[in-house]
């Protein structure tokens, strides 16, 4: 059978667990902060990505789906509506964004509204085109309208047969018709007029006024005033789309027959300023505003098959829509928007915005910035980001690093305590080996009868009786400590006589102190009073105390034992004149197995337990144990216990000393 191998007497070390402590804490500490100043530049990314994500959505979707308008065609715009209310700049400027608009086609020529044309120049008939028998028609027909005879109606029928020039036959309805009204004879003249009413506007009278309108306003007039409106609103509506001068005057007559052609009038200066506009639009510089009084246009372009519309947009009201646009946007409140038409700023950019994103729209291009509003505050929220990171590593680190350091003491007090008790295992077997050596060699020679006298006998059985009562202590050490390890200990508190006590203690004690030439001197101070305690407790107290004294007191010196009753307190005091403690141990030698110096230059005997065990009894009584001492001018050790009854604690609810 293969046995396990005993464990190695190599002392343990705390290298590898320390390393795995810190090690993984530290990598990861280190990882924190370098991911820590990662981020700073990843947040910078971030925050431009978003930027330019916000700048795109405006610049390429709102503000153009925005300035997308419902434009006509190229033939649609030219198709004359029913009413004013249908007509097409009417339409358009039903937006807001709308304050006029113009189409050119691909030519750049203007299609809508259409150019005006000037003053309507005379055009008299030349009679020369007519045939001799047209001109006898033409002649007749002259002398009926001027003496404005019924014959006229015949005459026309009669000329108009001899098939006429176009020119001469419209003339000639158009006066005759004029004649037939003077003659009172309405219906026939409101039948000619209708004839006339498709007249193209190039066919004109000799005044050089297209015919088929002046036919048209005499028919208005002619006609009832409820069948008129209609007749009204087609010839205001040509009026207005055919412009001149005397198209103008005309419309100026038509309006006020009817409060519904109002709108006509207005229509008609709506194109003019749009006329004015598209002007203004060949003129100024791409990509500048446009001012058309009242307001400042921004022109907006809006293809068609065959041409493009410009629309002139208000300057306000395009601030005010990129406004609503900007509003309806979820940001960042870090994040602000600017926006700039042309040259012209609709959405101011505030001077030192870091801009950190752009975007350009349309043509002429409008310009979308997105800047940080407030850099500074901007970066002291992500320096306490930051920071609050940065923290909490380093606390964590700090964290493991604390309890680095007190696994390492916790194994560096473990070392010691495992140094204490194997030194304590052979302290205590030096201590029994000595006794039983010296008792065992006095007994043998007692046995061969080596002592000669009755003095000799008697002194070796002194000698045998000191060593078996230093036995006994070291022993009873060693039971207290166990006892005290297991929480086997029992105390029994009666009155007791201290003074008496520390009498009979060091009576106990003198045969020890005169063996090494040391005298033990009592000095009481105060009324003595029965004290509540464990007397044989407290006579371990004083005989550990003792002996450690009698040990270190040079020979030929004394050792003072002593009581003093004060006031609520008793102190028990035992003082020499030996080497002292060093400061620094002062405190280490109440911890049990401690004990001063190395255990090969150490001269006296013992084995570390002495004092933790006094300063346990005083405890146990409620009280305590002081060192006063120097090196080289001796010590005092005192133990102050309380004299009332209360403080003087059961010894079971004490920890075992080895728990804490
Ligand atoms: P030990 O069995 O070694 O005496 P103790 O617990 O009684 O153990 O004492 C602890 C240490 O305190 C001793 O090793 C000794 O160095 C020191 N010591 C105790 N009493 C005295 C004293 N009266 N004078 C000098 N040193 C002392």
């Amino acid at each position: 059978m293969r046995r396990r191998p005993f464990p190695s007497a190599k002392p343990a070390r705390f290298f590898w667990q320390g390393l795995l402590i810190l090690l993984p804490a530290l990598v990861l500490a280190g990882a924190g902060f370098y991911s820590l100043r990662e981020e700073e530049v990843l947040a910078r990314h971030e925050a431009e990505e978003q930027a330019k994500q916000i700048a795109t959505e405006l610049a390429q979707r709102l503000i153009p789906q925005a300035l997308r308008f419902e434009v006509p065609g190229i033939a649609e715009a030219g198709r004359l509506p029913a009413t004013w209310e249908a007509e097409v700049l009417h339409r358009l400027r039903r937006s807001p964004l709308v304050e006029t608009a113009c189409l050119f086609d691909d030519e750049d020529a203007l299609v809508y509204p259409p150019a005006a044309a000037g003053m309507p120049w005379p055009a008299p008939l030349d009679e020369a085109e007519l045939s001799p028998a047209q001109q006898d028609g033409w002649l007749a027909l002259e002398t009926a309208w001027q003496l404005g005879e019924a014959s006229a109606e015949r005459d026309l029928a009669t000329f108009l047969a001899l098939e006429p020039p176009a020119r001469f036959a419209a003339v000639a309805r158009f006066r005759t018709a004029q004649a037939l009204v003077a003659l009172g004879q309405e219906p026939a003249a409101i039948g000619l007029l209708q004839s006339l009413g498709e007249l193209p506007p190039e066919v004109v009278g000799e005044s050089g006024v297209p015919l088929g309108r002046l036919a048209a306003w005499r028919l208005a007039v002619l006609l009832p005033e409820n069948d008129r409106l209609g007749l009204l609103h087609d010839l205001a509506g040509r009026l207005v789309l055919e412009p001149s001068p005397a198209a103008d005057a005309f419309l100026s007559k038509i309006v006020p027959l009817h409060p519904a052609l109002h709108g006509w009038e207005e229509t008609r200066e709506v194109h003019e300023s749009a006329r004015k506009f598209a002007a203004a639009t060949t003129s100024v510089p791409s990509g500048e505003v446009m001012v058309v009084e009242p307001r400042t246009l921004w022109p907006v372009i809006q293809p068609v098959v065959g041409g493009r519309w410009i629309l002139g947009v208000p300057l306000d009201a395009l601030a005010q829509e990129v406004v609503r646009l900007d509003r309806s946007m979820v940001r960042p409140a870090a994040f602000g928007v600017a926006v700039t038409a042309g040259t012209h700023p609709l959405l101011p950019l505030p001077a030192d915005s870091p801009v950190l994103a752009r975007s350009v729209c349309g043509a002429p291009p409008m310009t979308v910035e997105v800047f940080l509003k407030d850099p500074a505050a901007f970066a002291a929220q992500r320096r306490a980001r930051t920071l609050r990171f940065a923290t909490l590593i380093a606390m964590s680190a700090g964290a493991v690093v604390a309890g680095f350091f007190a696994a390492w003491r916790a194994f560096r007090r473990q070392q010691q305590l495992s140094e204490m008790k194997s030194n304590f295992v052979s302290s205590v077997s030096h201590e029994l080996r000595a006794p039983i050596a010296s008792v065992r060699l006095m007994a043998e020679e007692l046995e061969h009868g080596a002592a000669s006298s009755p003095e000799k006998t008697r002194q070796y059985l002194g000698f045998i009786g000191q060593e078996c009562r230093r036995l006994s202590s070291v022993i009873e050490n060693v039971l207290d400590f166990s006892r005290r390890e297991q929480g086997r200990e029992r105390f029994d508190f009666e009155p007791t006589d201290l003074a008496a006590l520390v009498e009979e203690t060091a009576a106990l004690m003198r045969a020890y102190g005169s063996e090494r030439g040391v005298r033990i001197e009592v000095i009481g101070r105060g009324q003595p009073e029965p004290v509540n305690a464990d007397g044989r407790a407290l006579q371990r107290l004083l005989v550990n105390l003792i002996d450690n004294a009698l040990k270190h007191a040079p020979p030929d010196s004394a050792v003072r034992v002593g009581w003093e009753f004060a006031g609520s307190m008793v102190s028990l005091w035992v003082e020499d004149d030996g080497p002292g403690i060093p400061r620094q141990e002062q405190t280490r030698i109440f911890e049990r197995f401690y004990r001063v110096g190395s255990e090969l230059r150490r001269q006296t005997q013992g084995v570390g337990l002495g004092l933790s065990i006094v300063k346990h009894l005083a405890e146990v009584h409620g009280g305590r144990v002081v060192v006063r001492s120097e090196p080289g001018q001796g010590s005092r050790f005192t133990v102050e216990l309380p004299l009332t009854r209360e403080s003087m604690t059961a010894p079971s609810s004490l920890p075992s000393p080895l728990s804490s």
